[in-house]
């Protein structure tokens, strides 16, 4: 279930309250049981896997090109096309469905998922959809999280014995882990939707919010081969770090993104103080010209 697809369905449960939900309305906690299974045996399997919107995390995208063997850049070319997701408007990679064979996923195969191991975060959630997002928006961040069921008809998993609680179905997912990597690039998506859909973020900031969230190999280069580390001061050890760790490099992508585009202070990323003076010179000497041909303006019109 993509991102998008579980957002409008909370938003149907907790703004409209429908009745007849094919999402069972049912708040549940972390020790809340049901009962669930997938697996070769059931009369649906992979029946599910099929014109999914299924928008790829950056840590969806680290594990799948590494599980693939991939590059960034052949994994995005083969299997993802980039969009602006709703109101934030900020670009995400979507998974392509095969549209020439009926809408499938591009990883499913008669015994299930090629990738089962590395698959996206939104394929772990199923049927538990976590709301802790929509919560924090409420509550102005505080972290109130819950979870939902999601109870499609067609899913025949639901007529299994096993039993689960949500706490022991999301660690048979990886779901915390994955939750745990992706949480400050939600982060970013939510600090941009409160700015609304009418504040546009430049053409540069949205490639570089693609780049960091789709492309580690492009973006370690950007941080080693580039200006970047004339222009801001990253301590040794995180240097060394995010040199030899995907994950840590995608991690310090997100406090890159959050400094940069956002203008958030940040522990890691910090911009050089000459730099930062011939900025602020720049901006001054900018603002001083705007000013005069004001003046001047004015003074032409009166
Ligand atoms: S990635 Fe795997 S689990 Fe997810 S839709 Fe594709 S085949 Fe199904
Ligand atoms: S519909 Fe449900 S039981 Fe069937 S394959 Fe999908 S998740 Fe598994």
């Amino acid at each position: 279930m993509g991102l998008k697809h579980v957002e409008k369905k909370v938003d149907n449960i907790l703004k409209k309250g429908q009745e007849g939900s094919v999402v069972a309305p049912v708040r549940m906690e972390r020790d809340s049981k049901f009962c669930f299974a997938c697996h070769p045996g059931v009369p649906c399997f992979t029946d599910c896997c099929r014109n999914m919107n299924i928008i790829l995390t950056p840590y969806d995208i680290v594990r799948l090109k590494n599980r693939l063997g991939l590059t960034s850049d052949a994994f995005l070319h083969l299997y993802a096309t980039p969009e602006l997701l709703g109101i934030t408007m900020l670009p995400v990679a979507r998974l392509n469905m095969m549209e020439d064979k009926g809408g499938k996923c591009p990883f499913v195969t008669p015994d299930g998922c090629q990738v089962y191991s590395d698959r996206p975060v939104c394929c772990r959630y199923y049927p538990i959809g976590l709301a802790s997002l929509r919560q924090q928006e409420k509550t102005s961040g505080e972290e109130e999280e819950f979870f939902f069921l999601v109870k499609e008809p067609h899913c025949k998993g639901f007529e299994e014995s096993t039993e689960w609680t949500v706490e022991s179905w999301r660690g048979d997912q990886e779901a915390d882990l994955y939750d745990r990597m992706n949480r400050e690039w939600m982060e970013l998506l939510l600090r941009k939707k409160s700015f609304g859909e009418e504040t546009e973020l430049p053409e540069k900031a949205r490639k570089l919010f693609y780049m960091v969230s789709t492309n580690m190999e492009r973006f370690k280069s950007y941080v080693f081969e580039s200006r970047f580390l004339e222009t801001y001061v990253v301590p040794r050890e995180i240097q060394k770090k995010i040199l030899e760790d995907e994950v840590a490099l995608m991690q310090f992508g997100f406090e890159y993104l959050k400094h940069a585009i956002f203008g958030a202070e940040s522990d890691q990323i910090e911009i050089r103080k000459d730099i930062l003076d011939e900025t602020v010179k720049k901006i001054r000497k900018r603002r001083r010209k705007h000013k005069k041909k004001l003046q001047r303006l004015r003074m032409g019109k009166k």
